[in-house]
Order: structure tokens, then sequence, then C-alpha cells
């Protein structure tokens, strides 16, 4: 009887090696961009306090409401994989006193997150995020910075047609106050709602500024804006925030009705949208989060921050991307060669070579087949008469040139090419 294999979660996904090679390259491009910006990279558990979530991104939210893979563990403690990264990055900064090292502390991941969301093109249970957090500023030129490194990413990875809108929510009391006349301006219309507006109209309405129901986006056209609630503290914030982003050049769109779905945010909040992936088109969101250090116990520190979707910006790249070749494919035939491989291998290795070679015992023929499939650019051929006579037989795969040199000078050989 055949065994039935296993197949993984639905919502989850492999990222197999002939596509990792993108991965890897959006990962460096983080790595160097973050470290041009000074943020130093920070990495917290997969698992935290199912308390911690809903505390900061909040109960009514999607996230938190229906969304966490959550569990009591056997020492009767609630526990969720997390389901973003802001809270435990917030965690951390609290539990650690970063704060004390520096009144600015800039802090960037990537990591791997769990929503249990319908998945579809560009939505999956498991996903991949990297942002920045920036802690200590309240101050517009802080926004900007998070905006500009998120930019800077974006366009050195080589995404095009991205666009990126802005708003500002103000602070809790203009929030309070809106709410209150979203809630007069859509009580007329509530009947033709969705059921999901029905309830976010009891619990959070600024939600059903989110919609994607046609219908409904033609209704919130009319809407009131937020910026006519912002008190002049937050409008002279968000002036600020929009003449330093021109000042750098990044462009960008308002757009009042802008809202995004975690309770934490306050003031500048943005995301970046991509016309090349569908309906999922944002790729990153984020936002300042004055109150949340203070809400989950830290001494009161204002922040802001992204966070951006891997998967989404890998499909928004048109990619050519070339998968990394070996320098050298060392093929050994006859059974004296096998040490005589190995060593030549870790020697081309210890010099920054990369190398591959037959593990399978196959026919020099088979070999040579594979040292082209994998396009490596040499290949090095030992056999018997080559260990006798002390040279390796080279060959240039790419000319098809062939030559010999001695033993000793292999290294010297390679590292002059
Ligand atoms: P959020 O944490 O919801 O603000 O999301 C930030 C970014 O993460 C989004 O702009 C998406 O690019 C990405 N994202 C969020 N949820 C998912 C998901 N279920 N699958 C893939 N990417 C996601």
């Amino acid at each position: 009887m055949k065994i039935k294999s296993i197949q993984s979660v639905k919502g989850t996904q492999d990222i197999l090696p002939t596509e990792v090679h993108v991965w890897q390259k959006l990962e460096r491009t983080i790595f160097q961009v973050m470290s041009k910006y000074s943020f130093k990279e920070i990495r917290t558990p997969a698992f935290e306090k199912t308390e911690l979530f809903s505390r900061s991104v909040g109960e009514q939210t999607d996230i938190v409401s229906k969304e966490m893979y959550s569990w009591i563990d056997q020492g009767g403690e609630n526990l969720t994989l997390k389901p973003e990264v802001t809270a435990p990055v917030v965690r951390a900064y609290i539990q650690h006193n970063l704060g004390s090292i520096s009144p600015s502390v800039k802090l960037y991941y990537i990591d791997a997150l769990f929503r249990r969301e319908r998945p579809q093109k560009g939505r999956y249970r498991q996903f991949h995020q990297f942002g920045a957090e920036s802690f200590g500023s309240e101050n517009p030129e802080a926004d900007v910075e998070i905006i500009a490194v998120a930019s800077s990413i974006f366009k050195s990875i080589g995404i095009e047609n991205i666009k990126l809108k802005i708003n500002s929510i103000g602070s809790k009391i203009c929030r309070d106050n809106y709410r209150d006349e979203l809630r007069k301006f859509l009580k007329p219309h509530l009947r033709k709602l969705s059921d999901t507006s029905k309830i976010r109209f009891e619990k959070n309405p600024l939600r059903i500024l989110d919609t994607k129901s046609p219908d409904e986006k033609a209704l919130i056209i009319d809407a009131p804006n937020i910026s006519d609630f912002l008190t002049s503290e937050d409008k002279s914030h968000f002036i600020e925030v929009k003449s330093f982003l021109k000042d750098i050049g990044i462009k960008f769109n308002i757009d009042h009705h802008l809202v995004r779905g975690l309770d934490y945010y306050n003031r500048t909040i943005f995301e970046f949208t991509s016309e090349n992936i569908g309906s999922q088109d944002a790729i990153c969101g984020g936002g300042r989060y004055d109150n949340l250090v203070k809400d989950l116990g830290g001494k009161d520190t204002p922040g802001v921050g992204f966070a951006a979707g891997i998967e989404r910006i890998l499909l928004a790249l048109s990619s050519d991307e070339k998968i990394q070749n070996p320098d050298i494919y060392i093929v050994g035939f006859g059974n004296k060669a096998i040490k005589h491989v190995l060593i030549c291998a870790e020697a081309l290795r210890n010099n920054g070579f990369s190398v591959n070679t037959d593990l399978l015992r196959r026919s020099l023929k088979s070999q040579m087949k594979e040292a082209n499939k994998t396009r490596a650019r040499t290949a090095i051929l030992i056999g018997d008469k080559e260990i006798e006579q002390k040279k390796f037989q080279i060959k240039n795969l790419e000319d098809g040139k062939q030559y010999d040199i001695p033993f000793d000078s292999l290294i010297q050989h390679f590292k002059s090419l």
C-alpha cells in the first residue's frame, strides 16, 4: 500500500531553492538600506502572551477578533503566534529598557507572521514582513525618515509603479469627535451596509472607510473628512510632514479616508500600494503610535514605524534576477580522485570561490553534463592521469578552452582569472 504524503497547511508556502535567491536579494537590500539609515536589527520570539496583542492591536480589530493563532499551553498560559511585529518590538523595548541607551532608538526586523485570513493571491496565513520602528521623537522628521527608509528599499530593489498615500488621524480626541460625526453620516444608510460594516458601525466606524465594496466606496466619498477634526497641533505636525517629504523628493497623495486597521495609530498614517499585484495592492503600511509604549506599561515614549509585506513586494517585482551559479564544478573520475576532489574543493572555498562537486560517483560524462547544467563557469577535471602528473585539467565552460595547471598553483591560478 502506498503511504499517503503530507501536504503543507493551507495558506502557507514553501520557498523553494529556485525562488529563494530573490528573497535573499531583498534581505540583502534591507540590511544595506537599514544600515545606511542607522537602524539596528531586533529579533523577537515567534510567540508572545496573547494579552500583548489584545491590549495593543485592539480587541475589535480583525486581527485580534478573528485571525490570531492562539492556544493555551500545557502550563495554562494563553499564547499567540505573532500576527504583527510592532507590539513585540515595543514589548522588548520596554522590557530591556532600550530607551536608556539613547533617547532615539531605531530598530528594524525581518520576520514571519501568522494570521488566519482567507488565503488568496497576496494573502497568506503565514507571511513575512520587514519593518522599522523609531522610538523617542514625536517630531515630523521622524515620520519622514520612516517613510524615506521604506521608499529607499523599494527603489533599491527596483519596484516600479508604487504609490504613497498619507493621512493624519490626529490625536484620540479628534478621532472620538470624528467617530461621532461619521456615525451621524452613516446612520441613514445603515440598511445598505454589509454585515461586516454594520458591526463596524457599532464597534469602530472608521474601519468602514477601509471597505473594498464599490457601493460602500461610492457612499463614503461624501463622508466627513478627519482632517476637519484635527487639533491645531495635529494640523501643523501634518503640514510639516508633507513639507519635509516634498523637500526630500518623495511623492505622495493625501487620502482623507485612509484609516488602517490597527488601534494604536495616531497622527500620521501611510500606505504604499502597487499597481502590479491585483486586489491585495497594499505592500506597506505604517504610522505613528505615540501612546503605545505607555499603554503597554513603559515610559511615555512616542514612536513611528512601518511594516511591508515581503510576498507582495516579490509579486510586484518583475524579477529577472539570476540564480547564483557556482564558480567552479570539480569533476573527479576513479576512486583515487575522491580525496583530491575534497581537498581541492575545500581549498578553493576557503579562498572565496563557490564550488560544487559530485556526491554520487557518477560517470565523467554525467558530471560534465551536471557542470554545464548548473552553469558553473569552470570545470576542474581530476582522474588517475592528473593525479600521477600532479596537474589539473581545467575546462572553461563558457568558451570551451582546455588547459593544464600544476596542483600547487591552483589557487593562484583562479585568483588571477
Ligand atoms: P499590516 O500589518 O496589516 O498593516 O500589513 C502590512 C503589510 O503586510 C501589508 O501592506 C501587506 O503587504 C502585508 N500583509 C498583511 N497581511 C498579509 C497576509 N495575510 N498575507 C500576505 N501579506 C500580508
